[in-house]
This record gives C-alpha cells, structure tokens and sequence, in this order.
C-alpha cells in the first residue's frame, strides 16, 4: 500500500525508533507514547485492520503476540503491560495497517473501561 505510513516505515521508506524486526513483523516505538512505555508490533504485510483477518493469518498474529510479551520483558515491564488492538472507525483505529499496541510503565495504568 504507497499510501499507508506503517508499510512506509516496514520499507525503511520513514523513520522509525524500531525495536525489532524480522522477515514477517516489526516493532517501533509510537511516536505520540501514551505510557512511559509504548510500541507497536505490525506485521509487514499490509493487512489493514483486524477486521481483515481471516483463518490463514492466525500462525501470523499468534507469533506477533508471543513477540510482543518477549519485547515488553525486554522493554523493563516485568510486572505487566497492556495491549491494546483499535479496530475500524468505531473502535478508535487512526492507522489503517494492524499494529498491536504494548503499553506499560513502572506504574500501574489507569483502567481502560
Ligand atoms: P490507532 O489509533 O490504534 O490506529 O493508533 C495509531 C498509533 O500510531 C497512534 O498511537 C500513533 O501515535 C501512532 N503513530 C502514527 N504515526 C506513527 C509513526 N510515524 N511512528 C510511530 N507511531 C506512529
Ligand atoms: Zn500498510
């Protein structure tokens, strides 16, 4: 997708504070973080929401999960962490290209709900 910020950024295209990245996803800091700790994990394909998954994606987004637990340990948040998946226009999502959102911090975070 040439117009979608997330896969410029998964072709190096934009700048990122990145984390991690393998041949199937990455992990860059949000440049707007609303914890002391906030990144997003994105798979490099363009799927654009979660909405858009389908059966053959699981393997996929079971594997961007796992990753994001290891880089939130790795990112200081031992004691817990939050993530967060906004989907389609009612459920908040600004960038239309998945992204799993981890937040955390030495403290607790607020309630969500
Ligand atoms: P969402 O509302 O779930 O679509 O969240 C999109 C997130 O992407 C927001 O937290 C933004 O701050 C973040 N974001 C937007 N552009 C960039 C960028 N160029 N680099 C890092 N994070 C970004
Ligand atoms: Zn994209």
């Amino acid at each position: 997708m040439s117009d979608c910020i997330f896969c410029k950024i998964a072709a190096g295209e934009i700048p990122a504070k990145l984390i991690y990245q393998d041949d199937e996803m990455l992990a860059f800091h949000d440049i707007k973080p609303a914890a002391p700790v906030h990144f997003l994990v994105i798979p490099r394909a363009h799927i654009a929401s979660c909405a858009e998954l389908t059966a053959g994606h699981a393997p996929l987004v079971g594997r961007m999960l796992v990753k994001a637990s290891e880089l939130a340990r790795e990112q200081g948040l031992t004691e817990g962490f939050r993530t967060l998946i906004n989907t389609g226009r009612n459920g908040g999502q600004e960038v239309y290209h998945l992204h799993i959102h981890v937040l955390g911090g030495p403290q607790p975070l607020g309630a969500p709900f």
